[in-house]
């Protein structure tokens, strides 16, 4: 078992990148169906508000401090959280592994055609890797015994959704038992970003932990979801004086 902190109700492991590997090893060695949650502070502030969500977070088998909003929240709590985990990354260093492990990928999730494009970039950068299928993320209620089935046909070690959160962790959630995969991740814009479709911030941004900014100044859309993280830092410093 990993060390747990709580943030806000919900527990995140506190554990470095290469923890967070071999805990996924582990997982598909098990082979029963897990859920793996990327947490960032967006993310945990609708869990404040959203009990399903929270629930499945709390349920699921890893939850990885994505973001350095959750390591600061973690660490404001008094707590040890080592590095951040981010959910691009850990998704980057699990293809890494796959071929010398044989794990077998399916990506499900994006536009139409993201995930075909992230499967070639993955074939590129990951020489001998199994990508077993590809969805796009976009589908009614009456497409989704289809996609269930080719998900569970094409038989992947490791699935790879990125409907935007909540979507995904619920989508898992609902659906990881029957399609009998053992590692289930929701990694929300990795394969756009795999596709080239979306960039990620330049290294000095992330390590200045700006990529949020990066990410509002690219997709002015989502800047108002930025309040999201005064408000988060606003009440994880409620909940310390609580205690
Ligand atoms: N997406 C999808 N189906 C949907 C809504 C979104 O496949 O019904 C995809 C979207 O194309 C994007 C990904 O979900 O590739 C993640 O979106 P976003 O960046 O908003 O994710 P978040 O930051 O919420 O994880």
């Amino acid at each position: 078992m990993n060390d747990k902190v709580e943030i806000l109700g919900v527990k995140v492991d506190s554990l470095t990148m290469k923890e967070a590997v071999q805990f996924t090893d582990d997982l598909i060695a098990a082979k029963k169906p897990s859920l793996v949650a990327t947490a960032n502070a967006e993310m945990l502030m609708r869990a404040t508000h959203d009990e399903e969500l929270k629930d499945i977070l709390n349920s699921a088998a890893l939850v990885v401090p994505d973001g350095a909003g959750t390591v600061w929240a973690a660490r404001h709590l008094g707590h040890e959280m080592p590095e951040r985990v981010a959910g691009y990354d850990l998704a980057q260093e699990l293809m890494k592994l796959a071929p010398q492990k044989s794990w077998r990928i399916f990506m499900f999730g994006s536009a139409p055609g993201v995930a075909e494009k992230a499967k070639a970039k993955a074939e590129e950068l990951y020489p001998g890797i199994e990508i077993v299928g590809t969805r796009d993320g976009f589908f009614s209620p009456e497409d989704e015994p289809e996609i269930v089935e080719k998900i569970k046909t094409a038989k992947p070690d490791i699935l790879f959704a990125a409907l935007g959160v909540p979507k995904q962790e619920k989508w898992l959630a609902k659906y990881m038992d029957e399609l009998n995969v053992p590692v289930n991740i929701g990694v929300g814009g990795t394969l756009d970003v795999m596709a080239g479709v979306m960039k990620r911030a330049p290294r000095w941004m992330q390590r200045a932990k700006l990529e949020w900014l990066f990410r509002a100044m690219l997709q002015p859309k989502r800047a108002g979801r930025l309040v999201a993280l005064p408000k988060f830092v606003i009440k994880v410093h409620k909940s310390k004086k609580k205690d």
